[in-house]
């Protein structure tokens, strides 16, 4: 894999399930500090990033969606600054949203590059639907197309097998699969394995520890052990992989 970065990241979110899930942890964590129960709603608006409103005896809360990642601390602070409006704690919400703020999407900057998913052999857009079946609710909302021709990674030494063989790109939410996978010795499962990966970086948060950026979090990890065929994808990737990439 390899992971690019631009002010102007656009849809790394994911399938709705996740969010969901993050909106229900978000309400639930601050109908218990607000005098109303409280219903959050993501945007993906640039300029404002919380606002609210009160109507039928409820808070309603949007929030820019980079607001997933709030731990209590941050939503502690967003109480207070709804509540109160705490000074304290709108400071430490700036800050919060200064570190995510890759994921404000600029619309201004309409790049998207076109992609080609079908192939000789293997057609990607058949390969996300199958994956996005699969394994996410048919919620995936990536782009996919084969990447350029390896001619020049060749000589790059790779440090990781995924790195080879395709990337997620956070700038345009592209998936793009190296077109030496487009054989036909090569079976549809390593092609299903090889995206779901990239899906994976497309859906799940990157964790950041220290300044750091991690990308195959602890969860990564487990959920590749999803993928039913795990165990023979990676044994025909140790297996190939070399002839491949020579
Ligand atoms: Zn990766």
């Amino acid at each position: 894999m390899r992971l690019s970065f631009s002010p102007d990241e656009d849809k790394a979110v994911g399938p709705g399930f996740l969010l969901e899930a993050h909106k229900r942890r978000i309400a639930g964590y601050l109908t218990v500090l607000m005098p109303e129960p409280v219903d959050v709603i993501f945007t993906n608006n640039r300029s404002t990033m919380v606002s609210f409103k009160r109507r039928g005896g409820r808070l309603i809360i949007r929030m820019h969606r980079l607001f997933r990642h709030a731990d209590p601390e941050i939503l502690d602070a967003l109480a207070l600054y709804i509540g109160k409006r705490e000074k304290s704690a709108s400071q430490k919400l700036d800050q919060f949203i200064v570190r995510y703020q890759h994921e404000i999407h600029s619309p201004a900057k309409t790049r998207q590059t076109r992609v080609t998913s079908a192939g000789q052999h293997h057609d990607l857009s058949a390969v996300l639907n199958k994956v996005s079946g699969t394994y996410f609710g048919g919620k995936v909302d990536v782009r996919i197309g084969w990447g350029r021709s390896p001619t020049c990674r060749r000589r790059r030494r790779t440090r990781s097998v995924s790195r080879a063989l395709a990337t997620y790109s956070f700038d345009d939410s592209t998936i793009r699969v190296s077109p030496i996978l487009d054989a036909a010795d090569v079976p549809g499962f390593v092609v299903e394995w090889v995206v779901y990966h990239e899906v994976l970086h497309h859906v799940l948060p990157v964790e950041e520890i220290g300044g750091k950026r991690r990308y195959h979090t602890e969860q990564f990890r487990s959920l590749e052990r999803a993928f039913v065929h795990y165990d023979a994808a990676k044994a025909w990737e140790k297996q190939h992989l070399n002839r491949l990439l020579a």
